[in-house]
């Protein structure tokens, strides 16, 4: 059993993912080829926005998201304690300070309320807040209604880190179209993945986008031999674009909705088991991950030990909150993060993707059972 098994995708999809490969590697162009324009046309209708300029990777996304903006030393930037390293990351390398805000229990997602707080005390400590980082994090968008009155109190940015986030909604509007700059990931375990590291940025602001494409070509002006700003070589390669292209129209007409069935499958058969995942009202999850919560650590640690026994994948995302990641110097007073220093204890995510047997499920389902019920 794999946790995300991407041979089965593969084996379904074969023929038209090496086709596609085949006519770029005839084409040669392997860098800006015609696929690349298809792919950010096709992903802007997709999720409903005016512009897509895809790049190499999720991280790469979200800085030069921070760059458009001219975030830089002396601005704050606030980010979710409990997200991959990158969505913190980023704002260290273009010389910001991220401060990290708590989570909602239920969601995962960042707290509007703990936002709140946050806020007032950088400003009160005559700190420069200037963007929010909401992670839609294992693919439950955000609760962006909340943010977007925050962010307009206090004249705040949006950037949507939806690399987890990519093919969910809330009422229909689809995730990487909330923030007023949003990224997604084509790392190939993510929901939409290609064959390499791979990652597109979303805006309705055309000032923006034409700041994004020159900023992903060394600053281009005119042409990338006229540069009027220091910028990044960060594109996604033609052979990149060929394989999303060849995987687009599953991910959105059944490996979406299969994900939806799989899910409610296992809340329907583990609930009142473990804490199984929330998701609100309106909002639809892309599922990038299926995580339930535990009692404590030691439930964990012992469950963990048995589903290896029986075979089966699983993974702790994530072990440590951002606060307490070595590499951010100063990431905060432990105290103003309680529900993430809970659920890094508790949290673990079950094998999940489109191809996954019903038996393999079941198989899952009746070990946590069994590990779970025996005693
Ligand atoms: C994967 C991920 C990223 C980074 O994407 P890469 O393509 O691996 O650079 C950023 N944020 C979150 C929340 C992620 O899960």
């Amino acid at each position: 059993m794999e946790f995300r098994d991407l041979k089965k995708q593969y084996a379904v999809l074969k023929d038209e993912i090496d086709k596609g490969i085949l006519n770029v590697i005839e084409s040669a162009s392997f860098i800006q080829g015609k696929e690349v324009k298809e792919l950010e046309e096709k992903l802007a209708a997709y999720v409903g926005v005016k512009h897509c300029v895809t790049c190499a990777n999720g991280t790469d996304a979200l800085q030069i998201a921070l760059m458009t903006w001219g975030i830089g030393e002396g601005d704050v930037v606030f980010v979710p304690d409990f997200t991959f390293f990158s969505s913190g990351e980023v704002v260290s390398s273009v010389g910001a300070t991220p401060i990290f805000v708590d989570v909602e229990r239920d969601t995962f997602n960042i707290s509007p309320i703990a936002l709140r707080n946050m806020i007032t005390k950088v400003i009160s400590n005559g700190g420069k807040p200037r963007v929010i980082i909401a992670v839609d994090l294992f693919g439950q968008p955000a609760n962006y209604v909340e943010l977007r009155k925050i962010a307009d109190e206090y004249g705040l940015l949006i950037l949507e880190d939806g690399a987890q986030g990519f093919g969910g909604s809330i009422n229909e509007k689809k995730a990487c179209s909330f923030g007023d700059i949003s990224t997604t990931s084509f790392f190939p375990a993510k929901p939409l993945g290609c064959y390499g590291d791979g990652g597109a940025i979303f805006t309705d602001n055309d000032e923006w986008a034409s700041l994004i494409r020159s900023y992903c070509v060394h600053g281009k002006g005119s042409s990338k031999y006229d540069n009027i700003r220091i910028g990044m070589n960060s594109r996604l390669d033609t052979i990149q674009a060929a394989v999303l292209l060849a995987k687009l129209d599953q991910f959105i007409n059944y490996e979406m909705k299969k994900m939806q069935e799989i899910a409610a499958w296992y809340t329907k058969e583990l609930e009142g088991v473990v804490q199984t995942p929330i998701i609100k009202q309106g909002y639809e999850s892309s599922w990038a991950q299926y995580s339930i919560l535990l009692k404590d650590a030691i439930e964990r640690e012992s469950l963990m030990k048995y589903m290896k026994n029986k075979g089966i994948p699983i993974a702790i995302y994530y072990q440590k909150p951002m606060h307490k990641q070595t590499a951010f110097k100063f990431g905060g007073n432990d105290i103003d993060y309680p529900v993430t220093n809970m659920l890094v204890d508790v949290v673990l995510s079950l094998p999940i993707h489109p191809y996954i047997e019903i038996d393999e499920i079941n198989y899952i389902i009746e070990s946590i059972k069994g590990a779970l019920l025996q005693e």
